[in-house]
């Protein structure tokens, strides 16, 4: 398992039981998880890395700059879920890549891919933050590597640097620029000062490029996630099919060009 996931291009792979992931997890999301998977034992974790090698300027968060993380977990997943099936005759083994019903950061810090940040993110040791998670959940009773929650060092700079003060004892969304960025429709008074003052188009990084923990990486990103152009002033005045048309295969085109153009014209407004 640990070796197709690395040929797949993981830096961190583990395996927990799902049964020590019921109590994060809601009726709902637990029975969308059985019933995906009937006999569901255990989740596979792995993360796939991405960063800011090669990035010198730009609007968009790093996740942002190169292909869909989405599509491209799906294509480096699909062939170990078929190599896994062939190798545990009789097991299902299901892809999440992205909106799975786990409690993603938490299972794969169990699973021992990496540190629990204040930041919210899983902190590998290979990679930093900058990873993609991705899951297989299974039937097969497949050993697990679990060790325990490890925190990050908690130095408290993701805390110091965030805009919105959006980091407390958790993430609160409506405060954080990842989230607002992505909002559509006309955002009110507080939230388009935030944008301007995260001078970001799409996403913001800034809990990340702070974190010390994030500054020892030995593996860089996979080239899918090496960055493509940004869209330009121009592009923004597509329509809205024209730009998903235009950017299809691209991470921030799945909410259309609106919210983009919002932000664009609130970074172009006089302070
Ligand atoms: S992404 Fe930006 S706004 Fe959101 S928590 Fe991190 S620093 Fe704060
Ligand atoms: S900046 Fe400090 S507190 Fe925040 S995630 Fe990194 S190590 Fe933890």
């Amino acid at each position: 398992m640990e070796k197709l996931l690395e040929q797949a291009g993981a830096c961190a792979v583990g395996c927990v039981a799902v049964s020590r992931l019921r109590e994060c997890m809601s009726d709902e999301a637990w029975l969308r998880a059985a019933q995906t998977t009937p006999g569901l034992k255990r989740l596979i974790c792995a993360a796939f890395p991405y960063g800011p090698e090669h990035i010198t300027s730009g609007k968009l968060s790093l996740y942002a700059r190169g292909a869909d993380y989405h599509q491209v977990l799906r294509e480096r997943l699909a062939p170990v879920a078929e190599a896994l099936s062939r190798q545990y005759p009789g097991c299902r083994f299901d892809f999440y890549a992205d909106v799975s019903p786990f409690p993603e950061v938490y299972a794969a810090a169990l699973a021992g891919l990496g540190k629990l940040g204040q930041n919210g993110l899983l902190i590998t040791e290979k990679a930093g933050s900058f990873v993609f998670l991705g899951f297989l959940a299974t039937d097969a009773e497949l050993p697990e590597t679990v060790g325990e929650i490890v925190p990050c060092m908690g130095c408290g700079a993701c805390q110091k640097a965030c805009p919105g003060g959006a980091l407390g004892e958790t993430l609160d969304q409506s405060r954080c620029l990842s989230a607002i960025t992505q909002m559509r429709g006309d955002l009110n008074a507080e939230q388009a000062a935030l944008v301007k003052q995260g001078g970001m188009l799409w996403g913001c990084d800034r809990c990340q490029l702070v974190c010390p923990e994030n500054q020892h990486r030995t593996v860089f990103a996979l080239p899918e996630f090496l960055p493509q152009p940004d869209p330009t002033e121009q592009d923004l005045q597509l329509s809205d099919r024209q730009f998903r048309k235009t950017f299809a295969g691209r991470a921030f085109t799945w909410r259309g060009v609106q919210p983009l153009r919002r932000n664009s014209e609130i970074l172009k407004e006089e302070s």
